[in-house]
């Protein structure tokens, strides 16, 4: 492989990236995808310009090419909903109920991260992601005791590791959470459209409207996000029927479900990216379908907080769209999207007990190409004109043998030993296995000087 990339601002870089075979989308075939063996891809500047054999493109020859010998080129996989400074908090509260979880991890040491502590929390969720083959993470961020000076603390983070961030602005004024999650709906809308208009052409990062959800904001703060979303043609993203108590708490104020609840605040539209959604009524799972809302759909945590199981398949059947989070670092407690991919499908098929309840193939795209639609980024596809993130997989791996069937080895049974190269921008942010821009030890040094100051121990 080539160095590391060298280009001056302004100059123009081609890219031939020539692996073994490629993952590609395939509209026509049942899958929706196929492996294509001896095509390259010729990358201008971030971008996918041409996928073919070396021959027929013209310009590979003078482009700067990247021979990944015995590597499958795949997308980039996009973790659409994480809370990253809950990876500073894995391990704390493991094995408690939500409630129990929630007060001593999450209200307990929020206060005390600041700004250091939410760039190092950041900082460790990221350059793990980056390692298990993320290329887009959407972070639902919440901890704003110090204005943007915390959300830019992420966009650094992000930035340190060369992942590619997508800022889910939290709109949080429930007074039973810490303060530093807090804000007045002015305030909070403010903060957003200084942040929306920061990165407004950045290339890297991207900023969406969140609404936390039903209990932690108010019907005011869920209408100005939807409302600011509407305006800018965004996403919106809302954590929504997670546990049963808010389901309760949604019936007792206002005497109906959650989506007839945003029904009446007049909340319900097509840009609405609900997160969980494990206990919703069949009418609810109706009407998201019916405007063609997402699904930001976090199977492992669901399991490790024991919130229940999700019943993705009737919520794709209904015509909702889907994607795939990792959910916090303390509510899982991995951050690989293939491993989402996983469990997605297993957990379907147990609620289902059947085996034929749910394939690979589906699992592979809600990871991918979903969760680039759910969070409003051009990538998920190995495609003319998107983002060039990729993921180098190793095909000797052992983790992806026998080849009968290449794309269920890498849903069901890869491990991150077989992850060797990610592109993000057709650059490189893992070389052979290991992060590119930051060093491993110097995260790991931060993690520990964080978790002394704040005195982060185990209950
Ligand atoms: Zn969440």
């Amino acid at each position: 492989m080539d160095g590391p990339n060298t280009v001056e601002p302004g100059e123009q870089e081609k890219v031939f990236f020539e692996p073994d075979a490629l993952l590609l989308p395939d509209p026509d075939s049942e899958e929706g995808l196929k492996i294509v063996w001896g095509d390259g891809v010729l990358c201008h500047n971030d971008r996918i310009e041409q996928i073919g054999p070396r021959d027929t493109i013209e310009e590979a020859k003078n482009a700067r090419t990247v021979r990944l010998r015995d590597r499958i080129l795949v997308p980039g996989t996009i973790n659409a909903h994480n809370h990253s400074f809950q990876s500073l908090l894995r391990g704390v509260a493991d094995d408690r109920p939500f409630l129990v979880w929630r007060d001593e991890a999450l209200y307990r040491y929020a206060p005390h991260l600041g700004k250091e502590g939410v760039y190092t929390g950041a900082l460790l969720a990221f350059a793990e992601m980056a390692r298990m083959g993320v290329t887009t993470v959407c972070d639902f961020f919440y901890v704003h005791g110090e204005g943007i000076e915390t959300d830019l603390a992420v966009v650094q983070a992000a930035r340190d590791v060369g992942i590619r961030l997508v800022l889910a602005r939290t709109f949080y004024d429930w007074d039973g959470a810490p303060e530093c999650f807090q804000e007045s709906p002015d305030e909070a809308e403010r903060a957003f459209r200084e942040l929306h208009t920061m990165f407004s052409s950045a290339a890297d990062v991207s900023v969406l409207p969140a609404p936390h959800s039903p209990h932690g904001a108010s019907a005011e703060m869920i209408q100005r996000g939807a409302g600011i979303a509407s305006e800018l043609d965004l996403p919106w993203h809302l954590h929504l029927a997670e546990e049963l108590f808010e389901v309760d708490e949604i019936r007792e104020h206002s005497g109906t479900t959650p989506v007839g609840y945003l029904q009446q605040i007049e909340c319900l539209n097509g840009n609405l990216c609900i997160v969980h959604g494990v206990y919703l009524p069949d009418e609810d799972i109706a009407a998201l379908g019916e405007v063609g809302a997402g699904v930001l759909h976090c199977p492992s945590s669901n399991m490790f907080l024991g919130d229940g199981a999700a019943p993705l398949r009737t919520m794709l059947a209904k015509g909702m769209r889907g994607a795939l989070g990792s959910d916090g670092g303390c509510s899982n407690n991995r951050v690989s999207v293939f491993e989402e991919m996983r469990m997605a499908a297993l957990l379907q098929k147990v609620i289902a007990t059947d085996g034929g309840a749910f394939d690979a193939p589906t699992a592979f795209r809600l990871g991918t190409e979903g969760g680039a639609d759910l969070c409003g980024v051009d990538a998920g596809q190995i495609a003319v004109g998107r983002l060039a993130d990729f993921v180098s997989l190793d095909l000797a791996d052992l983790s992806l043998q026998p080849d009968v069937h290449l794309l269920r080895n890498i849903v069901y049974a890869l491990q991150p030993t077989a992850i060797r190269e990610v592109f993000v921008g057709a650059k490189p942010v893992v070389q052979n296995g290991g992060l590119t821009r930051i060093r491993e030890q110097d995260v790991r040094a931060r993690v520990v000087s964080t978790a002394k100051r704040i005195g982060l121990q185990a209950v």
